[in-house]
């Protein structure tokens, strides 16, 4: 049985913020102060003459070995426990046991003191799991993530500003060798394992220090813009770049610099990297296959017209034997009339050119080549069209209508893709027509300038229209509801319009009348016109 508090000790212990209670060996409470009523919810008069074990549902928070065996040995102990309050909450107490002994040092009871550290505990536990979980990306994500310590430069840059500097972005521009001396001062000091197998050689080590090597000349001035926005407070820079490996292989990248105020306050920029080679091979190798996709469909159309082809070279052929025999006869007569042999040859010449001028268009689209952008004029692409498709529109009774605007700006285009989908545009309006037997067959091609400076080209026909369930998925590769169509007409056109920021449509017509209207819009070049 311990010792009764006194009264005057009774006193004092009421005014410690921190629980302190007494109880003799058995456990049973002999004093408990009003911080132990707040803190374990049970009320002094509950509290005294209870077991304190059982009452709090004491539990050591730690494995180390038993309080009791050391308080006795030491006659102190200091750790921390899980308590149960009288509301049955959890809670966790970092606690301070000594031991009291009788006169003749017998142990007699335990004064306790104690304070609630659950909440301190909770965010440690807190920190720990965000550290972790942040050491994780930084670590585990597929992207390159650096830690940069930019001290060096930020003496540099207070001089230059002091020097009278407001300029950066134009100064920067005039003094690359600026920005490589504040590459030169800017360092590595932390990595992730993906930056060592993206950048490196496999040494972390050899990674670490100055950034320098990294950067190629062509990418001074993302370094210049990271400089620019983080003194203007923004949060980020992110941009497509190119840096450079260890060993000199160039990267292109998705680079994205973070500058949160409490890392610039220290110095530090973050820097989060993404390899877009892989995309920029996927997307070329995408290229070359729409090239040749387009290729193998310029071929199949040539195909199809090659009757009319070859009626557009006979037809001159034929009159070019014609006026040869024709402009002998004149220089065989007698008296040889040489007018009329000079206007026969005349006509020679000019049936060659068409003939020559038929062959060139055909060489132009069955030719394999890459697309070459240049500033087109679309009346004349569209007047292009017509002609190689003229025989073949005749042929099916079709009337082309041209409309055309007086004054187009031009655009920039491959002119053969160009003319490739307006002749595709052509052929499926005459075949549809045709092959409802559409008793008009008339064929409008307008072109306009709308105020927002779009170009829009319509391709207008009187055919049967498209069916409602077929409208969605005129664009999918391989549609087609033609027992020989290939299905891929539409497809390359949609790739070739868009390649160049433009759009296709194919709706059915509004006005009242049956038949398709296809609608194309192209941004027009600013200050470029072509006049009709
Ligand atoms: P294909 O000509 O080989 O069928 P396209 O991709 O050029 O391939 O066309 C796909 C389908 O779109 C055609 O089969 C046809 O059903 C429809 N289509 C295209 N143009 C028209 C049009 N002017 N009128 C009606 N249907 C059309």
């Amino acid at each position: 049985m311990p010792r009764p508090i006194t009264r005057a000790e009774a006193e004092v212990l009421e005014l410690f913020h921190d629980s302190v209670f007494v109880r003799d060996m058995g456990g049973t409470i002999h004093f408990w102060n009003s911080a132990s009523e707040s803190l374990y919810g049970w009320p002094s008069q509950q509290a005294v003459g209870n077991d304190a074990v059982t009452m709090l549902k004491c539990e050591p928070a730690q494995n180390d070995e038993d309080p009791y065996t050391r308080l006795l040995a030491d006659g102190q102990w200091q750790g921390e426990l899980y308590r149960t309050t009288g509301s049955g909450n959890r809670c966790l107490v970092n606690a301070r046991w000594s031991l009291r002994r009788d006169a003749a040092g017998n142990p007699i009871g335990i004064l306790e003191t104690a304070h609630d550290i659950s909440s301190t505990k909770e965010t440690e536990q807190r920190l720990k799991e965000s550290e972790y979980r942040y050491r994780n990306l930084f670590q585990a994500m597929a992207a390159s993530f650096w830690e940069l310590d930019f001290t060096g430069v930020g003496v540099r840059l207070k001089a230059l500003l002091e020097s009278g500097v407001t300029d950066l972005e134009s100064y920067f521009l005039e003094h690359p060798e600026v920005i490589r001396e504040y590459l030169r001062n800017t360092r590595i000091v932390d990595l992730n394992d993906h930056s060592v197998r993206l950048f490196g050689r496999g040494d972390r080590e050899e990674m670490l220090g100055s950034v320098d090597r990294y950067w190629p000349d062509a990418s001074l001035q993302t370094y210049a813009r990271c400089v620019v926005k983080s003194l203007a407070k923004q949060p980020n820079n992110i941009e497509v770049t190119r840096l450079k490996t260890i060993d000199g292989r160039e990267l292109e990248c998705l680079f994205t610099a973070c500058f949160s105020k409490e890392n610039i306050a220290k110095g530090i920029i973050l820097i989060g990297i993404i390899d877009l080679s892989e995309q920029v091979a996927a997307r070329h190798a995408l290229e070359v296959m729409q090239t040749e996709l387009a290729h193998v469909a310029r071929i199949s159309s040539l195909g199809e017209m090659s009757a009319s082809i070859a009626h557009e070279i006979n037809q001159p052929l034929a009159a070019i034997s014609t006026y040869a025999e024709a402009g002998l006869r004149w220089l065989l007569r007698p008296e040889p009339d040489l007018k009329e042999v000079e206007i026969a040859l005349r006509r020679i010449v000019d049936d060659a050119q068409r003939t020559d001028d038929v062959i060139k268009r055909i060489r132009s689209m069955a030719l394999r080549r890459p697309a070459e952008e240049v500033e087109v004029a679309l009346n004349d692409v569209i007047r292009e069209s017509l002609q190689f498709t003229r025989h073949e529109l005749t042929r099916n009774a079709v009337e082309p209508v041209l409309n055309l605007a007086p004054t187009l700006p031009m655009v920039r285009a491959d002119r053969v893709l160009l003319q490739q989908v307006i002749v595709n545009l052509l052929m499926n309006a005459a075949q549809a027509m045709a092959s409802a037997n559409s008793p008009t067959r008339e064929l409008t091609l307008q072109s306009r300038q709308l105020r927002n400076g779009t170009i829009e080209v319509h391709v207008i026909d009187s055919g049967p229209g498209i069916a409602p369930e077929h409208l969605e998925k005129l664009f999918e590769s391989f549609f087609t509801t033609k027992p020989t169509g290939m299905g891929m007409g539409l497809p390359i056109c949609r790739s070739i319009i868009e390649g160049i920021g433009g759009t296709i449509c194919l709706a059915n017509r509004e006005d009242g009348r049956t038949g398709a209207r296809i609608t194309l819009t192209f941004p027009g070049l600013p200050a470029s016109t072509q006049a009709v």
